[in-house]
């Protein structure tokens, strides 16, 4: 990764983690996951409501894959890019 990659990547991260912070003070609901590539913890914001479903892209704010996420109330489910990509 250039120094540029590694700059963003932490804003990423910082980013990430505030929204959560903010969000978790709320009461809102945050959970944490593993990426699909490198196995790091990360954290993420959880809808409120039982009927929603999110699915995203996500770049994994430790390593700066790609990798798919659907949150739902109950938690974060990654999957890798290598793996839905092409399908
Ligand atoms: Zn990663």
């Amino acid at each position: 990764m250039s120094k540029e990659q590694v700059k963003n990547l932490v804003e990423l991260k910082m980013n990430a983690l505030e929204y959560c912070a903010k969000r978790a003070a709320k009461g809102g609901k945050v959970a944490s996951y593993n990426c699909p590539e490198c196995q790091a913890e990360l954290v993420a914001g959880l809808p409120d409501d039982e009927k929603e479903r999110w699915t995203s892209a996500t770049i994994c704010y430790e390593c700066g894959a790609l990798h798919s996420t659907v949150k739902t109330v109950h938690g974060v489910t990654a999957y890798s890019a290598k793996d839905t990509i092409g399908s």
